[in-house]
């Protein structure tokens, strides 16, 4: 069996969203309306006020200071300003057959956007001067108001036409990053899952037991008092069950089940003043206790691996919370100037651990390996479980220097604490790591890639080594000897 198919899935990835077949009609229906020798005016207007379109989309996002945080003045001069000049001739000259390509493209621009967390008004605002300036040399250049509104309007259609896309997937991305964001804060909430169950598990009991009690009692007292939704267990499952649970078939059952109860005690309470009928009510409502502890259990199952977060197999973060994570830092670099490195780290040959060992040494292995990098990391850093045999290690405000050490002394306990089988066999262990240090880039996945050509560099090397992306810097002196 694959592993790998039993870890959470990465969040879906707006990219794989199907196109806006509508939008792209849309774009069709512009184009191909659309006279030749307007088409060629408005192309040959782009290519003459290139340089002024740019600067005046800059002009616009740079006048805002929220811009900071993700444009710097140099790369908008060298890299994209000529990449948006490039972007509006490419807007301007596409054919009917283009235009799905072009969608395409313009929600993949919206795509990044989010993941980078430019605010799309300013966009829009850029879009906006874009157009101020294009629409005047369009008026001076057209000789006559029909040709110039016609080509203000085409012009003007299709600017919109890439917002529209690129908001499209915008939107998306951010509600889906919202959500991811959302359960990680309920998951730290319930961090310790197996506690909370036991719990909850003991509230509700004793909510059976304080019923019981009041129902052999003469006076049971008002019905209020004795509701499942007022006990702590109902208070609880209300407030931070659902939220953490999330909408599922068990939460509504939870739900339908404590109404009912709720109901019948409001209902047959007062008219059970005997002690068969009292009797009666308690049987049925302790059936209804046990289906919610059920539930409640299944609920607990699942949030205590997949949905929570963690890994099944090695307790380490899922991957779907890297983005979160590092978006987190990326903005805590630019506020704090605190950087932060990301360690790529696969271990080498698992293949063959498995081949020749079983699937189940090779994943005691993994746990092994989890071991080792939650005692030789600190508290602040985050470790996910990437992907099979790969892990991510993100270390907050370190240098460079602490990144390369703490990555030479995981490399180090990898290769010098082999497995214990079973059989009394020692399974040796290496891992390639790449370290990157965040470099300022907004795109967080820049500097994941940058830790993953690092790794693979480290394995192109020779395996069980450390590489540091962008250009070597020496092991520390006293640890190239142990090197195994
Ligand atoms: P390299 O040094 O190039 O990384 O070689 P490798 O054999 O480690 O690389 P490759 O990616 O080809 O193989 C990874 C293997 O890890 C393949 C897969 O069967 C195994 N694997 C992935 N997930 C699990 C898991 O959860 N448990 C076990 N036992 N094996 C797993
Ligand atoms: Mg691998
Ligand atoms: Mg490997």
């Amino acid at each position: 069996m694959d592993r790998t198919a039993t870890m959470t899935p990465a969040a879906q990835s707006p990219e794989q969203t199907p196109p806006d077949l509508r939008l792209i009609e849309d774009w069709k229906r512009r184009v191909a309306g659309v006279p030749v020798p307007l088409a060629a005016m408005l192309q040959e207007l782009v290519d003459a006020h290139g340089p002024a379109l740019a600067e005046h989309f800059y002009d616009g996002l740079l006048a805002d200071p929220r811009a900071a945080r993700f444009l710097d003045p140099g790369q908008v001069q060298e890299r994209l300003k000529p990449s948006l000049q490039r972007w509006a001739r490419q807007l301007v000259r596409a054919g009917i057959d283009d235009t799905a390509d072009l969608q395409r493209l313009h929600e993949h621009i919206g795509h990044v956007h989010a993941r980078i967390g430019i605010p799309v008004d300013l966009v829009g605002r850029g879009m906006r001067m874009l157009k101020e300036v294009l629409y005047a040399a369009i008026r001076q250049r057209a000789g006559d108001d029909a040709l110039a509104l016609e080509a203000c309007v085409h012009a003007g259609v299709l600017f919109d036409l890439a917002l529209e896309s690129m908001t499209r997937s915008y939107t998306r991305s951010r509600e889906a990053a919202g959500e991811l964001d959302g359960s990680f804060r309920l998951f730290s909430l319930i961090q310790n899952v197996g506690t909370e169950r036991e719990r909850q598990r003991a509230l509700l009991l004793a909510w059976e037991n304080a019923l019981l009690y009041a129902l052999t009692a003469e006076q049971p007292g008002p019905v209020e008092n004795l509701l499942l939704s007022r006990s702590e267990f109902g208070l609880w499952f209300l407030h931070k069950g659902l939220a953490s649970f999330g909408e599922t078939t068990e939460t509504r059952q939870v739900g339908e089940l404590t109404e009912r109860i709720d109901g019948e005690l409001r209902e047959r309470l007062p008219a059970a003043a005997d002690a068969a009928g009292r009797r009666a009510l308690l049987e049925d409502i302790r059936g209804w206790t046990g289906e919610i502890r059920n539930l409640v259990g299944i609920l607990f199952e699942g949030i205590g691996d997949l949905e929570s977060g963690r890994d099944a197999l090695t307790r380490l973060l899922n991957r779907r919370f890297l983005p979160t994570i590092l978006r987190r830092e990326v903005a805590l670099q630019a506020n704090t100037g605190r950087q932060f490195a990301v360690l790529m780290l696969d271990l080498d040959h698992f293949k063959s651990i498995n081949d020749n060992h079983g699937h189940e040494a090779g994943d005691r292995a993994l746990q092994h390996v989890a071991s080792i990098l939650v005692e030789n990391t600190r508290g602040s850093d985050y470790l996910f479980r990437y992907g099979g045999e790969e892990f991510v290690v993100v270390l907050g405000s370190v240098s460079q220097t602490e990144a390369v050490a703490i990555a030479h002394a995981l490399r180090r306990a990898i290769a010098e604490a082999p497995l214990a089988l079973p059989g009394g066999e020692r399974l040796q262990l290496t891992a390639s790591i790449g370290v990157a240090m965040q470099d300022g880039h907004p795109d967080y996945e820049r500097v994941l890639a940058r830790a993953d050509a690092a790794m693979y560099q480290a394995k192109r090397g020779g395996r069980d080594r450390v590489v540091v992306a962008d250009g070597p810097l020496p092991e520390p002196p006293g640890q190239q000897a142990l090197r195994g």
